[in-house]
């Protein structure tokens, strides 16, 4: 089975907790990655409030820390079947400098999200009602030089807008469900999602439990009310995985523990929906939406 998935806080995890990328007890480990044929994975470099007072250094702390690891267990990376992708989650990271942007591009990064939940100086998180602020259109401006995506997961309402509304040609939603489905204030509503499908981009389904039901044990039929109701939207194009592994403590739907159990999903999609269907969301849709952009 083939997979791609937009959003994993793995490399973020694995420098805090002093782990390897090769074999740990997270949800993801380059050992696990190995049982599929194919798989490409966006890691995001997510800053802990620890690591706030200084978010320029600290990033390029744990950009330096996954070269590293890519050196010590090369034969991990060498496959091209196997593809891992830097992304940066939270726009803090860029410490009020437009330049950072293109450093960061050069050491391999290629989607910014730009807020997580908190607010920052680029824009509003979904917890307010602030949209995009003047360093956020700067680094939008920037943005165009490069192939970098723009992720609004995490974004405000207003901020999602104002993205759409200046420069929408990189958006997507790296790991966001449907609000219709279930009312959580990081899930997307229908306009949210119909905009991004008339950009011909993706949007990942995340599989943490708050933002699949209120109920602590979230079950895989949850993530198939997500499906159902994307492509009620039409959006068979456009859905396909952000799973938040290793950014949701463990807050899984019943039977999933790690990466190697997201065959029961495929099973489950391709009973309930086709395999045509299923392989789109797990792997085609990202990866035709990923070589239009020259990401792969
Ligand atoms: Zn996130």
């Amino acid at each position: 089975m083939k997979f791609i998935d937009l959003h994993c806080d793995t490399l973020s995890e694995c420098y805090r907790l002093n782990k390897n990328l090769m074999s740990n007890n997270l949800n993801i480990d380059l050992k696990k990655i190995s049982e599929f044929k194919d798989a490409i994975l966006f890691l995001a470099i997510w800053l802990d409030d620890i690591y706030l007072d200084r978010p320029f250094e600290n990033t390029i702390k744990i950009i330096d820390f996954f070269y590293d690891q890519k050196n010590k267990y090369k034969k991990y990376f060498l496959s091209n079947k196997h593809k891992f992708i830097l992304s940066i989650e939270g726009g803090e990271a860029l410490e009020n400098n437009v330049d950072n942007l293109d450093l960061f591009y050069d050491r391999g990064v290629r989607l910014l999200t730009l807020t997580w939940n908190r607010e920052n100086n680029l824009a509003g998180g979904c917890y307010c009602s602030k949209g995009l602020k003047k360093f956020g259109y700067e680094i939008l401006e920037r943005s165009k030089k490069f192939n970098i995506l723009i992720d609004i997961s995490h974004a405000s309402k207003k901020t999602f807008w104002d993205i759409y509304n200046f420069n929408n040609k990189n958006i997507l939603a790296t790991h966001s469900n449907s609000k219709t489905v279930y009312n959580h204030i990081r899930n997307l509503d229908d306009d949210q999602i119909l905009a991004i499908k008339s950009c011909n981009s993706i949007i990942g389904l995340n599989l943490f439990n708050e933002f699949l039901t209120d109920d602590k044990n979230a079950q895989l039929i949850h993530v198939i009310k997500q499906v159902e109701h994307f492509l009620k939207l039409n959006c068979e194009n456009n859905i396909c995985l952000g799973c938040d592994f290793d950014g949701v403590d463990n807050c899984l739907p019943v039977g999933i523990k790690n990466i190697l159990d997201i065959n029961k999903i495929y099973h489950l999609f391709k009973i309930n929906f086709g395999k045509i269907i299923a392989d789109k969301i797990f792997y085609f849709n990202a990866k035709n939406f990923l070589k239009i952009k020259e990401i792969i």
